[in-house]
C-alpha cells in the first residue's frame, strides 16, 4: 500500500519539459512564452454524474484531460500545462496505474506537462486546470459572431449521447456499433489542430460539451444574435444515421452532450478556406446554418421553422 506522497511520485510525476519547476514543490514555476496571452480553464468530473464509476480507468484518464484540452481548442489556444486534483475513495493501484497511463499518453501527445495538483481521500472526483497560450487578440471567443456569418460544426454530433443511451439499455445496437459510439463517449478527441487553424477565420467558437442546443444558445447570447440551424444538415455518423426514426434521435443529435466537437461562426468569404482546412485535417467541417439579428436558436427542418424544446445539459435544471 502506498501513502499519499508515494502515490503522487509513482503515478503523477514525470518530467515536465516545458516547466521551470513541476510536481514536488509547494507550487510550480512556469515561464510563459514572451508576448503570448495565458488561457486558463478548469473542468471537474464527478463519478456517477459525468461518468460511471466502473469506467475503464485508462479511458477515464484520457477523457478527464480531453475535456479540458477541448476548452483550449475552443479558444484557439495551444495547451501547455495541466494541474490534476483528485479525490479518491481508496488507493486502488490498478485503477491509478490505468488512469495515469491514459492521462499521460494524451498529455504527451499534445506536449502538455502535468505540473502539480492535489490528492485527497473522498468520493471519486477528478478536477483539472489547464493552461495554454494564444497570440494576443487571436483567441476564439463566444462573443464575436456577426449577422450573416455561417454557422459550422466539426465532425459528427450525437454519437456520445447514443452511446450513453445504449449503455442505459435504451437503444439496441450491434456490438461493433456500440463500441464505435462508446469510443466517442469515453475517448473524445480534442479538436486542437482545428482550434489553432481557426484563428483568423472563425469569428466565434465554442466546444459542444453540453449539446448543440444549449451551447449554441450561449454563443448566440454572447454575440447578441440568433442562430438559425437547418437540422437536416447537422452531420451524424453512419451508426447514428441508421437510428434516424428513433424517438430520441433529435434529442441526442441536437441536445446530447459529450461530443467535444467545435461549433463556430465564420464570414461566408471563408467557405473555401474552411473546406480546404477540412481536407487538410481529415475532419469534416459542415455548414449547418447562419447567424442573424434576434436571439436564441431557430431550428428549421427542410426550411420550415420547427418549435422544438431542446435543452442542453444543465446540472441544476
Ligand atoms: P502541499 O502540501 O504543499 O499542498 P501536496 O502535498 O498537496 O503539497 O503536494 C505535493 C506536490 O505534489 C505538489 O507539488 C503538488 O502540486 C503535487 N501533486 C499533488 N497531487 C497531485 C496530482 N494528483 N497530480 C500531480 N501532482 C500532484
Ligand atoms: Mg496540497
Amino acid at each position: 500500500m502506498s501513502g499519499e506522497f508515494d502515490l503522487i511520485r509513482r503515478y503523477f510525476t514525470w518530467p515536465a519539459h516545458n516547466a521551470v519547476l513541476g510536481v514536488g514543490d509547494d507550487a510550480a514555476l512556469l515561464q510563459p512564452s514572451p508576448g503570448q496571452q495565458l488561457v486558463v480553464s478548469a473542468d471537474m468530473l464527478v463519478a456517477g454524474r459525468h461518468f460511471f464509476a466502473d469506467t475503464d480507468p485508462v479511458r477515464l484518464g484520457h477523457k478527464a484531460l480531453a475535456v479540458n484540452l477541448s476548452d483550449m481548442a475552443a479558444m484557439g489556444a495551444t495547451p501547455r500545462w495541466a494541474m490534476l486534483s483528485l479525490a479518491l475513495p481508496e488507493v486502488d493501484e490498478d485503477w491509478l496505474c490505468g488512469f495515469s497511463q491514459g492521462f499521460r499518453a494524451l498529455a504527451e501527445q499534445h506536449a502538455v506537462s502535468l505540473i502539480g495538483g492535489d490528492t485527497t481521500c473522498g468520493p471519486l472526483n477528478l478536477s483539472i486546470q489547464i493552461m495554454g497560450e494564444v497570440p494576443p487578440g487571436q483567441a476564439l471567443r463566444r462573443d464575436g459572431a456577426q449577422a450573416g456569418d455561417d454557422l459550422w460544426v466539426s465532425g459528427t454530433l450525437g454519437d456520445a449521447a447514443f452511446a450513453l443511451q445504449s449503455l442505459l439499455g435504451k437503444v439496441r445496437l450491434t456490438q461493433v456499433e456500440a463500441s464505435m459510439l462508446c469510443l466517442r463517449l469515453e475517448q473524445p478527441q480534442p479538436r486542437l489542430a482545428l482550434g489553432t487553424a481557426l484563428r483568423g477565420l472563425a469569428s466565434a467558437a465554442l466546444d459542444v460539451s453540453d449539446g448543440l442546443a444549449g451551447d449554441l444558445r450561449h454563443l448566440a447570447h454572447r454575440s447578441g444574435l440568433q442562430a438559425v440551424v437547418e437540422v437536416t444538415t447537422v452531420p451524424v455518423s453512419e451508426v447514428v444515421q441508421v437510428l434516424s426514426p428513433h424517438p430520441l434521435y433529435w434529442q441526442c443529435v441536437l441536445a446530447g452532450g459529450d461530443d467535444y466537437e467545435l461549433c463556430f461562426t465564420a464570414a461566408p468569404q471563408h467557405r473555401e478556406a474552411l473546406s480546404a482546412l477540412s481536407c487538410q485535417l481529415g475532419l469534416p467541417l459542415t455548414r449547418i446554418g447562419h447567424m442573424q439579428a434576434g436571439n436564441g436558436v431557430q431550428w428549421l427542418e427542410g426550411g420550415q421553422p420547427v418549435d422544438w424544446e431542446l435543452q442542453g445539459f444543465d446540472h441544476f435544471a
